[in-house]
C-alpha cells in the first residue's frame, strides 16, 4: 500500500485551510475520474450555507450574541448528515470543509446520506450547563427550517454530546408539534438513540487500524500506538485498540500528553479523565508537551483531536509506519506528500472515522422503523460496513495506483457523481 507512486494533490495556497485541502484532493480524484468542469463545480460547491446569530441570556443576567453555522454540502445521495461542533475557533471555511468531508464519507461507506456540518463559536469550558442549553435551543430554532429527518440530520462532534442532541431534538419537536426522534443521531438511548453509537467511531477506527495492520504486516502484540485526543473518538478508540492487544503508549488532551513506553492502563486513564476532566495529575505516566507527542516512537499514530496536526513542519519527524485518522482533516496536503514519499501508510479520515456516521445511519433507520436492534446486531453490521469499505478503498487505490486517501476520494466522488448525473440538473 505504501509503495504507490506519489499522486497527491498540489499544495493548497494556504496549507492550513481545510476547505482548500478538501478541494485539492477532490480535484485529483476528479482528474482520475475524468469529470468535466461543470460537474466538478457542482460537486465542489456547498449547496446551502446558513449563518445565524444566537442571542442568549447569560447566567450573570447579561445578553450575549453567539454566531452559528450550518452548511449543507450535497444532498444528491440523501438527507444531509453531519455533526455540530462548539469551539472558539469555529469558522465558515472549517464548517464547509467538514460538510464536504461528510458527503465523501457517507459515500465511502455507502450510506444514503449527503453531507452537512454545523458549528457555534463558543468556548464550552467557560459556559454553564444552562447557558449551553440556551445556546443549543436558540441555534436549533435558527437553523430549524433546513433541518428534518428527510432534510438534514445533525449529530455530536467536538464538545457536543448526547445531551446536546437531546436539547436539539426537543426544540425541533416542540416546533413541529410532534416528537421527531429521527431529526438527530447520537441521542441518549432513552430518546431513541442506538446501542453502540457512542462507541461507533472508536470501534470503526479500531477496525480500520486492524485491517491496515494486516496489510502492512504489523502484529497487535508488537504494536505501540500513540493516540492524540481522549474524547469520544480518541478515548474509546484507544480502549478498543488496547483490547486488540496493542500497547497504547501515549494519550493526550488539549492541555498536554501522557507517555509510558510499557503501555498505559487505558481504562484507568479514562477513569481519571472522567473524574478530573483533564489528564493533568495522572500519576502512572510521564507528562510530555503536546507537540512532541506526535513524534514519539511507535508503529501506529491515531490523531483523534482536530485538524492540521500533521503538517509540513513535523511530517518528516513522525516515526509511525501507519497513521489512522480518527479526527477529520488532521493531515495537511503537504504532509501527505512527505509521508507518502517516506512510505508511511495513511488511512484517511473519510474511511477511518466513518464508523460514527454508519451507526448514525443505523440509528436513523431504527427511529424511523420504531424498532430497535441489539448491540450485537449494530456491531456486526458496523464491522461488515467498515471491512467492506476498507477493501473497496484499497482496491480503488490499487486500480488507480494511488494512495488510500485518493482511492477513498475516487470511490466517494465517483458514487456521488453517478447519482448526480442520474438525477440530472433541475432547471
Ligand atoms: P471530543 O470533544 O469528544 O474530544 C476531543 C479531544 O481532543 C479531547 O480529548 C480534547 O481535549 C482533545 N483536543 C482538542 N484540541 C486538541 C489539540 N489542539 N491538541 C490535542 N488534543 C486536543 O471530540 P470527538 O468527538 O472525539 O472528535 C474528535 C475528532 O474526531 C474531530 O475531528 C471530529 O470531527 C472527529 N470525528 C468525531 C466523530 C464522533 O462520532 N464523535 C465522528 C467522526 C469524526
Amino acid at each position: 500500500m505504501s509503495t504507490a507512486p506519489v499522486t497527491q494533490a498540489k499544495a493548497p495556497m494556504d496549507e492550513f485551510n481545510p476547505f482548500q485541502a478538501m478541494a485539492q484532493r477532490f480535484d485529483v480524484a476528479a482528474d482520475k475520474l475524468g469529470l468535466d468542469e461543470g460537474l466538478r463545480d457542482v460537486l465542489r460547491t456547498p449547496d446551502k450555507e446558513l449563518t445565524v446569530s444566537i442571542p442568549v441570556s447569560m447566567d450573570n443576567g447579561k445578553l450575549r450574541v453567539f454566531t452559528g453555522y450550518r452548511v449543507q454540502h450535497n444532498f444528491s445521495r440523501g438527507p444531509c448528515k453531519g455533526g455540530i461542533r462548539y469551539a472558539p475557533d469555529v469558522n465558515l471555511d472549517e464548517v464547509r470543509a467538514l460538510a464536504a468531508w461528510m458527503t465523501w464519507k457517507c459515500s465511502v461507506v455507502d450510506v444514503p446520506f449527503g453531507g452537512g456540518k454545523g458549528g457555534v463559536i463558543c468556548d464550552p469550558r467557560q459556559l454553564s450547563k444552562g447557558e449551553l442549553e440556551r445556546i443549543t435551543r436558540r441555534y436549533t430554532s435558527g437553523i430549524m427550517d433546513i433541518l428534518g429527518p428527510d432534510r438534514d440530520v445533525p449529530a455530536p462532534d467536538v464538545n457536543t454530546n448526547e445531551q446536546t442532541m437531546a436539547w436539539l431534538m426537543d426544540t425541533y419537536s416542540m416546533h413541529v408539534r410532534r416528537t421527531e426522534t429521527a431529526v438527530v443521531t447520537g441521542k441518549p438511548l432513552a430518546l431513541g438513540g442506538s446501542k453502540g453509537r457512542t462507541e461507533a467511531t472508536g470501534r470503526g477506527v479500531m477496525i480500520a487500524t486492524r485491517e491496515a495492520m494486516k496489510k502492512i504486516g504489523l502484529k497487535p502484540e508488537q504494536t505501540r500506538v500513540v493516540v492524540q485526543g481522549s474524547g469520544n473518538v480518541g478515548g474509546i478508540g484507544a480502549m478498543m485498540l488496547a483490547r486488540q492487544g496493542m500497547k497504547i503508549v501515549s494519550i493526550s488532551d488539549i492541555y498536554g500528553a501522557i507517555h509510558n513506553d510499557k503501555g498505559l492502563d487505558v481504562p484507568d486513564v479514562l477513569a481519571h479523565l472522567r473524574q478530573h476532566k483533564k489528564l493533568e495529575g495522572y500519576a502512572k505516566a510521564e507528562h510530555i508537551p503536546s507537540a512532541s507527542q506526535l513524534e514519539l516512537d511507535c508503529e501506529v499514530l491515531v490523531p483523534a483531536a482536530t485538524e492540521n496536526q500533521i503538517t509540513s513542519k513535523n511530517a518528516e519527524r513522525i516515526k509511525a509506519k501507519l497513521i489512522v485518522e480518527g479526527a477529520n482533516g488532521p493531515t495537511t496536503v503537504l504532509a501527505d506528500q512527505i509521508l507518502e514519499k517516506r512510505g508511511v501508510t495513511v488511512v484517511p479520515d473519510i474511511l477511518a472515522n466513518a464508523g460514527g456516521v454508519t451507526v448514525s445511519y443505523f440509528e436513523w433507520v431504527q427511529d424511523r422503523a420504531g424498532y430497535f436492534w441489539t448491540e450485537e446486531v449494530v456491531n456486526s453490521r458496523l464491522e461488515q460496513v467498515m471491512t467492506t469499505s476498507f477493501a473497496a478503498v484499497e482496491e480503488t487505490a490499487r486500480k488507480y495506483s494511488t494512495s488510500l486517501r485518493i482511492g477513498a476520494y475516487i470511490l466517494a466522488v465517483g458514487r456521488v457523481a453517478t447519482v448526480y448525473q442520474l438525477r440530472g440538473t433541475y432547471a
